[in-house]
């Protein structure tokens, strides 16, 4: 078990890291692509780093974090399931158990679609390793909208899954013979306790189970419960949601979305959350 996960290495993940260390606590810090701050041109509001390109300064703070031995680990967070004292984390599959949670994911770009979130977990799933032996001899329908959609429909018809793989890119060479393609985009998940089907465009899809392959999760649905405040997650002044022990810092807690801010956020999470952590140790 680790002291803190830390999900998404944008500038509030990375602050939220190192002062994590800075307090002597073990952080894990789990990303999936290259974060917004990279595309900025130039930034001149960051105190102390004028005239800066974003590339630059995310450079900057790599070095920093990995100069603390911090390593970011590539991995998609789907998952987190609150065990009481702990929180076990689900990272495509993989599973690391922490005693407390950081949320610095960024804006959530996510827009589900119709009947996505009330069918979760009942056929609606965002982890083909995770959940794809659920639906062996069964179909499924897997939806790109991530660069490894193929790699996962590949593995999901090699232990036996069904699939349909539905798609606004031109169809892969990479992707098995086996699979079925479609061309569109979902707009609606069918069924009323589970699905039943998937609806892409004018076509209907009847299917046991729909992979929405994302590069991203939205994220009340990466946990149960999580008060939100329309796009954005609740937050009180140490940055700790709703849900004890699970804290959130950076763009993904509200305006302004502006880099300083997800710094010093994710410092006050994290110290906050070192504050917690060895006040269980003193009892
Ligand atoms: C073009 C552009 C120009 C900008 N210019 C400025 C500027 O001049 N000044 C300024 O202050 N701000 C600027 N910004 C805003 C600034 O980039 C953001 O405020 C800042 O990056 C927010 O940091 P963050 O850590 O909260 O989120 P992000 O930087 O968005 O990082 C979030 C990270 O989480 C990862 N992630 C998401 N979901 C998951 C998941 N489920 N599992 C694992 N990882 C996940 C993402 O891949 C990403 O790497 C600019 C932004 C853009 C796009």
């Amino acid at each position: 078990m680790v002291d803190i996960v830390v999900i998404g290495a944008g500038p509030a993940g990375l602050s939220a890291a190192v002062n994590a260390v800075t307090r002597g606590k073990s952080v894990r810090v789990f990303s999936n692509r290259d974060n917004y701050l990279s595309k900025a041109e130039r930034v001149d509001n960051h105190l102390g780093f004028y005239n800066m390109s974003g590339k630059e300064l995310m450079d900057k703070f790599r070095d920093h974090a990995e100069a603390m031995n911090i390593r970011v680990e590539e991995g998609k967070v789907v998952n987190i399931l609150p065990m009481g004292e702990s929180f076990m984390v689900n990272i495509n599959g993989e599973i690391e158990e922490a005693k407390k949670v950081i949320l610095s994911m960024g804006v959530s770009k996510v827009k589900e679609i119709p009947g996505e979130a009330n069918l979760l977990g009942s056929g609606v799933s965002y982890c083909a390793t995770c959940d794809g032996m659920l639906y062996r001899g069964k179909n499924a329908v897997v939806w790109d909208q991530s660069k490894d959609a193929v790699e996962e429909a590949n593995y999901l018809q090699s232990i036996g899954v069904n699939v349909t793989f539905v798609s606004r890119n031109p169809h892969s060479e990479e992707l098995s013979k086996d699979i079925q393609y479609v061309f569109g985009t979902l707009t609606q998940v069918i069924g009323d306790d589970v699905v039943k089907a998937v609806k892409a465009g004018e076509e209907t899809i009847p299917t046991d189970a729909v992979f929405m392959l994302r590069d991203a999760v939205a994220p009340a649905s990466l946990i149960d419960g999580l008060k939100m405040d329309g796009n954005f997650i609740s937050v009180d002044r140490y940055m700790e949601t709703n849900i004890d022990g699970v804290y959130a810092a950076g763009d993904i807690t509200g305006k302004p979305l502006q880099l300083s801010k997800a710094v010093s956020e994710g410092l006050i999470a994290a110290q906050h959350a070192a504050v917690e952590i060895d006040k269980i140790k003193e009892n």
